[in-house]
């Protein structure tokens, strides 16, 4: 088993629906069980001109091997009618594997821990709120990348009912 943090994304047609809905697929996905979900937050986006994003964080309990819940995201993501038109444009649904147990892995198809992990506001709170003790593979702290990194326009939204 291993604990993995996935990041949710989505800026178009209905975000907090859509984050909503695919919380309950990452409870589905076989042989993994969804142990935690953060706060919905919204913030705006980075890249090309477009609407504000949806972001959450996401811990499962997984027995897949990381290429194999790699798929299984991406299938979720593909549920959502997700469409590659532009590099960091809008989208229905994006989710990031950010952390994969201790791992480190540098393929072509998967970077783990995500490669801007560390940069992104919208990753770094909600990933506090589900562990605030987290440390990365190499060590560092959560802790010590969050007071380096400022909230941005990250506005955490009153809680799920
Ligand atoms: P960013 O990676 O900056 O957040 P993005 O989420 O918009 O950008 P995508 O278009 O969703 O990027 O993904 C491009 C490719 O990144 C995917 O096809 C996937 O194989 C690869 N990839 C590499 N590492 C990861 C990871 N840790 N999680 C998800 N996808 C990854
Ligand atoms: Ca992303
Ligand atoms: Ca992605």
């Amino acid at each position: 088993m291993a604990l993995a943090y996935i990041g949710l994304g989505s800026n178009l047609e209905d975000p907090l629906a859509q984050v909503k809905r695919a919380f309950a697929e990452l409870a589905n996905i076989p042989q993994t069980s969804l142990l935690a979900r953060s706060s919905i937050y919204s913030s705006h986006a980075v890249g090309p001109e477009q609407p504000d994003y949806i972001n959450a964080v996401a811990l499962l309990d997984t027995q897949l091997a990381p290429l194999a819940l790699l798929d299984a995201l991406q299938a979720i993501e593909q549920a959502h009618q997700r469409v590659r038109i532009q590099h960091w444009g809008p989208r229905t649904l994006d989710l990031d594997l950010l952390l994969y147990g201790d791992q480190i892995i540098a393929e072509e198809r998967l970077r783990v821990p995500h490669p801007y992990l560390t940069q992104r506001s919208f990753v770094l709170y909600p990933l506090a709120d589900i562990t605030p003790t987290l440390q990365l593979p190499d060590g560092t702290p959560l802790a010590a990348l969050l007071s380096r990194c400022p909230a941005d326009g990250l506005l955490r939204l009153p809680s799920l009912a």
